[in-house]
């Protein structure tokens, strides 16, 4: 270990700009942790925002605010637009066919819930499986252990091999005509496998069952285009990639959408209504009951503009180099085992540190100033299969940088030696 970089980050980290292009963008990451520099390796939690997004939401809220859809004076006109321009970006950011195919939710939980309840209310019936993988997040997990306790359909779990990857035969097995589902996550935001979701798609389609992909991790850090993907449903949320909190994105096919019942009752959802009875807007609005996010929306609509911006190319280089920097500095550190090793991965790195629990790694390396995601994180079943109580989970974004990694490499080393682990 190199004697130099010793006891603080000063003479390590660059501050500001220096080592990303991107930092100058993200005004949080000027902030003091326990005195240390912040080093911000949570992003699969949620990212860091960008000025533009705050400056989005700022204006709206200071020039344009109104609410959406109900007034006909100019202020209710200019929020409507604004909003509706963000559904817009969505449908272009996934290259769906039409903004209708766009549902604003609450996130990829509440969208999850949302075809459970209304998709799969209508479509799901005793006999029936959904399958789901052994990766899943609890909010792919849970909405359909609830729709099985109603409806009387069995939920299966496709396995894993020991590296965290998908058990693609055991997949061709569990397929057959009973199947009217499977729910996927595209990226693990435990494992950081990638899984090969087109080729989940055709599979499942071969046998009639819909598709449902989980792209809450993905969505960060590839492009996606819901038509050459194929999936029958699409979810994601906006705080993980650099947008608000409180609004996430339900994409489904037209086709589906227009079949389903409304979830939630209220205003905006409706056509017209009597004291008895209701008739229920065309998606996506049916499914957007009372005031929506509507400056979450324009935020979102801004994180698409900086994504396009900052450029596709420009993103996946730079997490290739950190994530492949990251492995490496990994591999020196002493008694460390990874969670999850499957070929392909991105961006997240799950790992043990001798037999030290993850939570007193965690809280050791914010004290330095490191925030790593330390627990189950969301993901109980996964944990229990792999006879873990949990993982510490460094997870990477486009303004992280080398010397940061650096820095953690250098700090796991402290925390090694500190908890008496030699190798
Ligand atoms: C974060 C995450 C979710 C849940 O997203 P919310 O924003 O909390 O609704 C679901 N699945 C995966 C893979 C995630 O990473």
């Amino acid at each position: 270990m190199n004697d130099r970089i010793g006891n603080d980050m000063t003479d390590l980290k660059p501050s500001a700009s220096q080592g990303s292009p991107f930092r100058d963008e993200f005004p949080e990451l000027l902030v003091k942790v326990h005195g240390h520099d912040l080093v911000y390796l949570d992003n699969a939690s949620s990212t860091l925002k960008p000025m533009a997004v705050l400056d989005a939401e700022r204006t709206f809220y200071s020039t344009s605010y109104a609410n959406v859809h109900r007034g006909v004076h100019r202020l209710s006109q200019m929020a409507t637009e604004a909003y509706e321009d963000a559904r817009r970006k969505v449908a272009n950011f996934i290259v769906s066919r039409s903004a209708n195919e766009i549902v604003f939710t609450k996130g990829t939980t509440e969208a999850i819930n949302l075809v459970a309840n209304t998709w799969g209310t209508t479509c799901i019936g005793s006999g029936d499986e959904i399958l789901v993988s052994a990766m899943e997040h609890h909010a792919n997990l849970v909405p359909w252990q609830m729709l099985c306790q109603r409806s009387g359909a069995t939920l299966q779990i496709v396995p894993l091999n020991d590296a965290g990857a998908l058990d693609l035969e055991a997949l061709d097995r569990m397929l057959s005509p009973r199947t009217k589902l499977v729910a996927m996550v595209w990226v693990s935001n435990i494992l950081g496998t990638v899984n090969p979701v087109e080729e989940i798609v055709a599979k499942a389609h071969r046998v009639g069952a819909k598709v449902l992909v989980d792209a809450a991790q993905a969505i960060a850090h590839r492009p996606i285009n819901v038509q050459s993907l194929g999936a029958d449903f699409l979810c994601f949320s906006s705080h993980k990639i650099f947008g608000p909190t409180g609004i996430g994105v339900l994409y489904g096919r037209c086709e589906h959408l227009d079949l389903m019942p409304p979830w939630q009752g209220g205003g905006d959802m409706i056509r017209e209504v009597e004291y008895s009875e209701a008739t229920y807007a065309d998606p996506p609005l049916r499914f957007e009951a009372g005031t929506p996010p509507i400056a979450q929306a324009i935020g979102l609509g801004a994180a698409i503009d900086c994504i396009e911006r900052w450029s596709w190319q420009a993103i996946q280089s730079r997490e290739e180099a950190l994530y492949t920097h990251l492995q490496e500095v990994l591999d020196h550190v002493p008694g460390l085992r990874r969670i999850g090793y499957a070929k392909d991965r991105i961006a997240v790195q799950s790992f043990l540190l001798g037999d030290a629990h993850p939570y007193d790694v965690g809280m050791l390396l914010d004290a330095m100033g490191i925030a790593v995601r330390t627990g189950h994180h969301c993901g109980q079943p996964l944990m229990k299969r792999l006879g873990i109580p949990g993982t510490v989970r460094a997870s990477l974004s486009i303004y992280n940088t080398h010397q940061e990694i650096e820095y953690l490499g250098h700090s796991l080393h402290k925390v090694a030696h500190m908890l008496g682990i030699s190798s």
